[in-house]
């Protein structure tokens, strides 16, 4: 299971964190399948698989005034 996380106020995006490990993890190996989905799950999944996805719009996302925290 993840571990708990305990987000801090001088944190304000523990999301935005979350997603950088995802996307570090979740990555294509030779063959097209995602490591992290492998490694995590212990299951092959066509890379970008939905954690990726979801960390790459989280990323894109954070990026705007309105996803900064507050
Ligand atoms: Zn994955």
């Amino acid at each position: 299971m993840v571990a708990d996380a305990s987000p801090t106020e001088s944190d304000p995006a523990p999301m935005v964190t979350r997603a950088k490990e995802v996307i570090a993890v979740h990555a294509e190996d030779a063959d097209g399948w995602c490591t992290g989905c492998a490694v995590e799950y212990g299951f092959a999944t066509p890379h970008p698989c939905t954690a990726r996805r979801w960390a790459d719009r989280t990323l894109s996302i954070a990026g705007r005034p309105w996803g900064t925290g507050t």
